[in-house]
Parts: C-alpha cells; sequence; structure tokens
C-alpha cells in the first residue's frame, strides 16, 4: 500500500492543477484517473476541441465573407470534415500529454483506474488500496439528461455535447436543445460548416443569467449568421428514425405546437455534478439538493481530510473556476488558508463575435438595491474593429454611481475572451471606472473600446 499526503480524484482542470500546485508545495502527491488520458472533460471532449472546431469553422466564416472584399481571390475553401476532425483530435492530445509531461516533471503519479473512496484517509483504485492524509473529490460533472431524448453519441443522431464533437458527417438541419454556452458554440460551428441550425429554449431569451441588454444583442448577431432560434419552447418529444430525428415542442406562452425534422439533434440542456462510484453515501459525506459535494471555507466536507473542488460543488461550471479552487484548496492542505474571490470569476463564450461578463450585470446591481451608473461603447467607434470586419457588439460596464468602483463588465465583441481581463485585475484592485479611463491604451487595438465605456462612466466617451 503506498502512502501519500495527497490523492486527487479526476484529473481534469480542478484536478490537475490541484495535483501540480500540491507536490509543488511538497506533499507527496498522486492523481487518479479512470479515462485513458489526462486532462478531463475539458481538454479531452470540452473546452479543447470545441476551441479548435470554432477555430477552423471561424477561418472558414473569414474566408468565404470577407477575403473578397480585402482583394484576397483564389478558390474558395471547401471542408473536409475528416481532417478537421483530426486536427481537433490532435489538438486534444498534444493538451492531455502536456498535462502527462508535467505531472512527470512534478512528480505527481498518475494513479489509472476509477477510484473509490472505502473509509476516511484511504482510495482504492482497481484492486489496491492507498492511504492518504488527504483525499481531494475532482470528479467533475456530465451532460443532464432528457428522458424522452434517447443520446447515442456513437449513432451521431441524438447527440449530447460530447456526441456533437464528433458527429460522423455534416448534418443538413440540426436541432440544438438549450441555449446556454455550449449548445451556442455548437451551432456556431455547424451553421458554419453550411448547416440547418434552430435553437430551442425553455427560457424567454438565450444565455439566461446574462446581462439582458447584452443577451438580446447576442440573439440578432447569432440569427444574422443564419441560426433559427425558438425562445419559451418546451421541447416534448425526440424520436429517432434512421438516420433522421423528429423534434416537438410547445410553446409556453400559448401552447402553439412546433416540429422539426432533422439530421441531428444536439441535447444542451446543462450538466450535473459526477460522483458516482466513490462511495460517498456509505461515507456520510454531505450533499446539496442539486448532488454537489458541499463544501466549507477551505473546501472541506464534514468528513476530516476530504475536500471537493471543481464542477462537482456548486459554483459556475467553468474550467478556470475548477483550477483556482484546485490551486486554493493545495494552499488549504499545506499552509491552512487558501483563497478563490467568486465576485471575479470571468465567463465567456467563444463564438465570432465573442461574448464575455466578469462580476455583476446590471440588473443584479440594481436588485441587490446600488445606484449605478452604465458606461457603454460600441465597437463600431472602434478603427481596428472597422478595419477587421469585428465591429459589431458593444461594450458595457457597471460602475457603482456613488464611488465609481467597477462592479461588472459585459463586452459583446472581438477577442471580448480576452479583453474582459483587463477589466477582472482592475475588479481584483478595487479599481474605479476613472482609473480605466486614464490609463493610456495602445491604439489601434480592441481594448480602446473599453477605455472608452469606463470614459462613458465619467464625462463621455471620445468616439461615440
Ligand atoms: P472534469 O473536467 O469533468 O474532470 C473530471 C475527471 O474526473 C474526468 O476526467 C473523469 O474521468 C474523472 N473521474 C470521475 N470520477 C472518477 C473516479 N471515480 N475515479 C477516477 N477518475 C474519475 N469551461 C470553460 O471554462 N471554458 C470553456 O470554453 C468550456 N467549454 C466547454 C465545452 C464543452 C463542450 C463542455 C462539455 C464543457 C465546457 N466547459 C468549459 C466546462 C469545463 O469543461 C468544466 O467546467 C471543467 O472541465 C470542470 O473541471 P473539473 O476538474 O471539475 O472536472
Amino acid at each position: 500500500m503506498a502512502t501519500y499526503d495527497v490523492i486527487v480524484i479526476g484529473s481534469g482542470p480542478g484536478g490537475y492543477v490541484c495535483a501540480i500546485r500540491c507536490a509543488q508545495l511538497g506533499l507527496r502527491t498522486a492523481c487518479v484517473e479512470g479515462r485513458e488520458t489526462l486532462g478531463g472533460t475539458c481538454l479531452n471532449v470540452g473546452c479543447i476541441p470545441s476551441k479548435a472546431l470554432l477555430h477552423a469553422t471561424e477561418q472558414l466564416h473569414e474566408a468565404q465573407e470577407n477575403f473578397a472584399k480585402m482583394g484576397l481571390k483564389g478558390a474558395a475553401p471547401s471542408v473536409d470534415w475528416k481532417r478537421m476532425q483530426s486536427y481537433k483530435q490532435d489538438v486534444v492530445e498534444q493538451n492531455t500529454k502536456g498535462v502527462e509531461f508535467l505531472f512527470k516533471k512534478n512528480k505527481v503519479d498518475w494513479l489509472k483506474g476509477w477510484a473509490e473512496i472505502p473509509e476516511a484517509g484511504r482510495v482504492k483504485v482497481g484492486e489496491e488500496v492507498h492511504e492518504a492524509r488527504n483525499v481531494v473529490i475532482a470528479t467533475g460533472s456530465e451532460a443532464s439528461a432528457l428522458p424522452f431524448a434517447e443520446v447515442d453519441n456513437d449513432g451521431g443522431v441524438i447527440v449530447d455535447s460530447e456526441g456533437a464533437l464528433r458527429l460522423p458527417r455534416i448534418p443538413k438541419a440540426m436541432a440544438v436543445i438549450g441555449g446556454g454556452v455550449i449548445g451556442l458554440e455548437l451551432s456556431s460551428v455547424y451553421a458554419r460548416l453550411g448547416a440547418e441550425v434552430t435553437v430551442l429554449e425553455y427560457a424567454a431569451g438565450i444565455t439566461p443569467g446574462m446581462d439582458a441588454e447584452v443577451a438580446r444583442q447576442f440573439q440578432k448577431i447569432m440569427a444574422k449568421q443564419g441560426i433559427s432560434f425558438v425562445t419559451g419552447a418546451a421541447v416534448e418529444a425526440v424520436e429517432r428514425k434512421g438516420r433522421k430525428a423528429t423534434v416537438r415542442w410547445k410553446l409556453r406562452k400559448d401552447g402553439g405546437e412546433g416540429e422539426a425534422q432533422v439530421d441531428a439533434v444536439l441535447v444542451a440542456t446543462g450538466r450535473r455534478p459526477f460522483t458516482e462510484g466513490l462511495g460517498l453515501d456509505a461515507l456520510g459525506v454531505e450533499m446539496t439538493d442539486r448532488g454537489q459535494v458541499k463544501v466549507r471555507d477551505h473546501w472541506d466536507t464534514n468528513v476530516p481530510g476530504l475536500y471537493a473542488i471543481g464542477d462537482c460543488i456548486e459554483g459556475p461550471m467553468l474550467a478556470h473556476k475548477a483550477e483556482d479552487e484546485g490551486m486554493a484548496v493545495a494552499e488549504a492542505i499545506a499552509k491552512g488558508h487558501g483563497h478563490v474571490n467568486y465576485r471575479v470569476i470571468p465567463n465567456v463564450i467563444y463564438t465570432a463575435p465573442e461574448v464575455a461578463a466578469v462580476g455583476l450585470t446590471e440588473e443584479q446591481a440594481k436588485d441587490g438595491g446600488r445606484e449605478v451608473k452604465v458606461g457603454k461603447f460600441a465597437f463600431m467607434g472602434n478603427g481596428r474593429a472597422r478595419a477587421n470586419f469585428a465591429a459589431e457588439g458593444f461594450v458595457k460596464i457597471v460602475a457603482d454611481a456613488e464611488t465609481d468602483r467597477i462592479l461588472g463588465a459585459h463586452i459583446v465583441g472581438p477577442m471580448a475572451g480576452d479583453l474582459i481581463h483587463e477589466i477582472a485585475v482592475a475588479m481584483e484592485f478595487g479599481a474605479a471606472a476613472e482609473d480605466l479611463a486614464r490609463t493610456c491604451h495602445a491604439h489601434p487595438t480592441y481594448s480602446e473600446a473599453v477605455r472608452e465605456a469606463a470614459l462613458a462612466c465619467g464625462d463621455g466617451a471620445i468616439h461615440a
């Protein structure tokens, strides 16, 4: 029996980051992973492969829409779906192998197999039982199911996000159930590849929880790109017949019925925490009523020496939130304290244009009883964005009306996922909108739009 200071269960962004940081802090560490490769959902079937397909199809779109406008002539590119899939798989492999290399470099043992926790301080992998003073559960999440839609990812007709990343062929028509981040990113991929995509969303608008103005603008832009939206739609049946499927829904407002015949149905109705097979019930681990492991201030559970992080606990299901918790719990174990600022966790949708947010929406700030001021700037007034055919969208900064402190920011526009971090850093330092407005920004960059939005919180933007 091997003895460790820490055993981390799961090697997603929460688990592998935690294991590396534990080892760097001098703890003898192992990480258990049941998959064939390290990196969890994110690297294998989530963030990374989806971004590879988004990148490839965005390039295609750029070539089809904008090359000729810039005087770039020649044969239009055609799509080799098999080759695009292997490019995606190469990217995945580089990343998962990268984690394997980092484990070796930092002397983290990879225990291959599915873990159980037979008793506190012990982890069973296959027939072997290992001892650890601390055990961190980082087992992630899985796609939620719909009782009437039988997902068969290998079949390639009714799929969840995992199947949608490897459809056997590009569908002519596709229905996407759920207008959240994952549904919209994959809608974007297939719409650019020529599929007729219909997004069916139960709520009144897409991306529920997002700043309302940004969500409306984003939906308009996606619709202009050819994606159809049916909002307020309760999907009631999904039936497969051979290589086709029929989706039926009822409109919530008036009971009106709708139906679509498609080649692929993506069920993207969210994700749920995954802790199966660990034996948490028998251990008496407290869970939330949503099936998450219940943790306290230092990600510790009610069982001494047992911690949990990432998608299997409360909070946004995001890779970087899991990573931050991974580092923080390592510090908590090694040094007695760790820290994550849950008020400053960016959220990004990697469509074109991108959508990004950090902190409070205007609605949340007002509902919380704050007086706010809002500074907005449209990318139409940004020279770089106009040159790059990327002038759709805007930056919106929400600041406290009295103190000018930045409470949140919301961007729909080019490179929004990168731009948002300037504001996240400012928020971490407790900056006022004026601090951003008085910071010199290089010209011509998209980031000037952020500065202009900050200026709009004060005496006004220049180029509006
Ligand atoms: P996971 O990444 O789910 O990893 C958990 C690992 O634990 C898995 O590898 C699993 O095999 C292993 N495991 C489970 N049980 C056991 C056991 N008993 N024994 C051994 N191993 C076990 N987030 C972003 O921030 N940005 C994005 O762009 C983004 N895009 C996404 C796109 C898609 C299509 C999907 C599905 C998700 C996306 N996400 C994105 C979400 C992101 O993938 C998750 O938030 C993140 O992976 C959570 O990390 P984690 O470490 O908690 O768990």
